[in-house]
């Protein structure tokens, strides 16, 4: 028995179990199903991040453990989605890490907290200002330590440094490796200045514009919650942590004031493998990420009674809110072919090249391979006068936070098109920011080593597939700057669609996931006849369970989710020990 069982070492369980261990009141154990950290090169490599999942952007095998795109990695889930109505009828990979530090082991390290305007709806939809930017920010400075970029470059004017901290506990840093296309980005800015205004900090609570990229790298390696959080207190007497142990179901221990309390857990390291009862003495916190954590639910007989009989599991507590309401930014990489040997391609294509800047690493910690994927990154609104909005609601979190989101990289990134054998490229990647399709996470079967049934439901309404069409309109204009005129030679592909039919062909082709999913175990007011968690995170209807993780915000935020995850726990963390 333990005071607390928290479950999944991932992006929000380790900042819980560090919180609650540092107290010195608590004894801890942190179940993780997936394998450690330790000695994994391509999760310290920050351009070495792709390998580590399924969708890759093209980068070689020679850099990690042999692995060919598109295969299983043993860092992933290795679930795909279920085939997209509106996608083709297409399926891709959806990965979510499965190693100590989850998917802050194996993201892109995009580091940006979303519009302080996120908070603030967060805060009206939950009827509890604790969730509003005016209180959220103050984790920042618990949570980021702003150090100097891989190659020690002048940031000044790169962000605003009084917006961020440089006294939390992750690592976090401007691009440290610069590319000659950084310039031409720059230059658009002031050129288009209406349409593509320059940022001075996309990364502080005011998204609109173009920037540099934040990212979560400290001298030139990747920061997670398990370099950071958990390696703070992984040495203290109370906290245990157990690699290879799957969480199979909560374990009903009775009713405490009328409600079913779960004050335990059951797990087991595979198929064929016994299983093994837990206990808390104080409470569970699920931490499995948004697909896990719904999981495990369902699996617990708590979900929609009809669904969950379907699979021949007893439903304890009805809840049809569980699983549903998944949200998630679409990605649309749009490709260019470009002049010249500048970009990163001939180093990704290359495995002589790709060594030398291996050992370059090595040594010095600098280099190509200590930066991350973008050095820009910017968010955009439609304009006002949309046809669309006659028919849909502006569905952005309020007049500052954007629509669509645009990101910058040197090199072929695409996951649904390998890198074609020559030539240089531009990748712009467009995000859907504020989508209004909404999807579900379903039980396969009442079998807990059976992947779930993944729905992103992805462009399902007019608002998300006008908003692709127009994001595309939007960067062949900013492609059209005279800051590119003597680089770019053409789009690749169906980019060069013009009408709104062959673009919406091409989207439809092309489009996948940034890996953002959120909202299937909704926080929502605590007597409302929605949602899965109360404003404390409390799981509804139930005694001695809280759920921390990307399940719990109602809607994706205007950022890649790991900041806001990581904000959410350090608030869950100090609501569980009262400070
Ligand atoms: P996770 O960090 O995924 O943690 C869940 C943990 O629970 C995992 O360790 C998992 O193995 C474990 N677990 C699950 N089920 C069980 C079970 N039954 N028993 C025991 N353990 C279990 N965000 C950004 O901000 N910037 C980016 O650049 C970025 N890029 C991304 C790229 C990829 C490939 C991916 C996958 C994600 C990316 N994200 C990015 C998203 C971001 O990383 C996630 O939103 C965030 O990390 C989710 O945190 P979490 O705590 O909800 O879940």
């Amino acid at each position: 028995t333990y005071d607390y069982i928290v479950v999944g070492a991932g992006t929000a369980g380790n900042v819980i179990a560090a919180r609650l261990a540092e107290s010195g009141h608590n004894d801890i154990l942190v179940l993780e199903a997936g394998v450690s950290n330790e000695g994994v090169l391509a999760s310290q490599v920050p351009l070495m991040a792709p390998t580590l999942t399924p969708s890759t952007p093209n980068i070689p095998s020679i850099c990690c453990d042999a692995h060919a795109s598109g295969s299983d990695t043993p860092y992933d889930w290795n679930y795909t989605v279920v085939p997209q109505t509106h996608l083709n009828g297409r399926t891709f990979p959806f990965s979510r890490g499965r190693m100590l530090g989850g998917s802050s082991s194996v993201n892109y390290m995009v580091h940006h907290y979303g519009s302080s305007e996120d908070y603030d709806r967060l805060a009206r939809i939950t009827g509890d200002s604790g969730w509003a930017w005016k209180n959220m920010r103050r984790y920042i400075d618990r949570h980021e330590k702003i150090v100097p970029p891989a190659d020690g470059h002048d940031t000044t004017g790169q962000y605003i440094p009084s917006l961020h901290s440089t006294r939390g506990i992750l690592p976090k840093s401007l691009p440290g490796f610069s590319h000659a296309i950084d310039s031409r980005v720059i230059a658009t800015t002031q050129e288009l200045s209406a349409e593509f205004p320059f940022s001075p900090d996309t990364g502080g609570g005011n998204v609109l514009g173009l920037g540099w990229a934040q990212s979560s790298i400290g001298g030139g390696t990747r920061s997670s919650s398990a370099t950071t959080y958990l390696n703070s207190v992984i040495n203290r007497r109370n906290v245990d942590v157990l690699l290879n142990a799957q969480v199979t179901k909560l374990v009903h221990t009775g009713k405490i004031g009328g409600k079913p309390s779960f004050r335990g857990v059951q797990f087991a390291s595979g198929p064929q493998a016994p299983t093994t009862n837990v206990f808390a003495r104080k409470e569970v916190i699920l931490s499995a990420g948004s697909f896990g954590s719904a999981q495990i639910l369902q699996l617990s007989g708590i979900g929609d009674r009809t669904e969950l009989s379907s699979k021949s599991i007893t439903t304890i507590v009805n809840n049809p809110s569980v699983g549903k309401n998944m949200s998630d930014h679409v990605l649309l990489p749009n490709n260019w072919l470009v002049r010249g040997t500048e970009s990163l391609d001939t180093l990704l294509r290359d495995p002589v090249a790709f060594g030398a800047a291996l050992d370059q690493w090595q040594a010095s910690k600098t280099g190509p391979l200590a930066n991350g994927i973008p050095n820009h990154l910017g968010f955009f609104r439609l304009p006002s006068n949309s046809s669309i909005f006659a028919t849909t609601p502006d569905p952005a979190s309020g007049p500052k936070a954007s629509h669509w989101e645009l990101l910058v990289s040197n090199f072929w990134v695409n996951p649904s098109l390998p890198r074609p054998d020559t030539g240089s490229y531009l990748t712009l990647t467009v995000a859907l920011i504020s989508p209004t399709s909404r999807g579900t996470l379903k039980l396969a079967s009442n079998n807990p080593f059976q992947a779930p049934l993944i729905d992103p439901n992805f462009l399902a309404t007019d608002f998300d597939r006008y908003t692709m069409r127009e994001s595309v309109r939007a960067i062949k204009r900013f492609t059209g700057a005279n800051a590119w005129s003597d680089y770019i030679i053409g789009p690749v592909g169906d980019l060069a669609a013009q009408t709104d039919e062959g673009i919406d062909a091409y989207v439809r082709s092309i489009s996948s996931t940034i890996f953002h999913p959120v909202g299937t175990a909704s926080m929502s007011p605590r007597n409302a006849a929605w949602g899965v968690v109360d404003p404390e995170l409390r799981l509804k209807g139930t005694e001695g369970v809280r759920i921390v993780d990307a399940s719990v915000w109602p809607f994706v935020p205007n950022a890649h989710t790991q900041a806001p995850v990581y904000l959410v726990a350090e608030r869950a963390a100090s609501i569980i020990r009262g400070y």
